[in-house]
């Protein structure tokens, strides 16, 4: 099957413009899985992680929400932010979730629950894609198995 175009970009930087072949991203409504020639869409996504397939390798990456289009078999991602699985520091994104985390248990208002609840999933999915990469990369001396 051919290859649809996908871009996945920022206010600040493209962060990934390829040919594809399959898309699973994080709808606000579910997961979305989007094939090439897919018919127009427009929606919006939530923290989560991306999965992308091309030349047959899957490759995962890190959202925080934003929103998907589709048009003409092109599909671009309008994110607040992304990041591809080598550009995220798994450390940053532990402390970050850790620093949500007490931020919940100690909220004192709504609104401070909303965005440590919201810093959690930015910094869980981060975590997630980071995790997926050091399975898949081991250590030279620590072979997997
Ligand atoms: P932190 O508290 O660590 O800054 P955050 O969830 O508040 O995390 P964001 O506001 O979502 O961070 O992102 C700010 C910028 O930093 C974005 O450009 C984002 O891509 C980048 N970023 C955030 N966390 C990481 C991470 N763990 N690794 C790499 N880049 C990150």
């Amino acid at each position: 099957m051919a290859d649809m175009r996908l871009e996945i970009v920022t206010a600040e930087r493209v962060v990934y413009s390829e040919d594809v072949s399959v898309l699973v991203a994080p709808g606000d409504a579910g997961e979305l899985g989007i094939l090439p020639n897919h018919a127009p869409l427009l929606t919006t996504l939530a923290p989560g992680e991306m999965r992308v397939t091309k030349d047959g390798e899957e490759t995962y990456m890190a959202v925080s929400g934003g929103f998907l289009e589709v048009i003409g078999n092109k599909v671009t991602i309008l994110a607040d932010t992304a990041e591809q699985a080598d550009e995220i520091d798994e450390a940053r994104a532990e402390s970050a979730l850790e620093r949500a985390r007490e931020r919940v248990e100690s909220a004192s208002s709504d609104m401070d629950l909303e965005r440590a609840l919201a810093s959690m999933r930015r910094s869980a999915a981060r975590l997630g894609v980071a995790r997926r990469r050091r399975r898949r990369s081991p250590r030279p001396d620590r072979p997997a198995g």
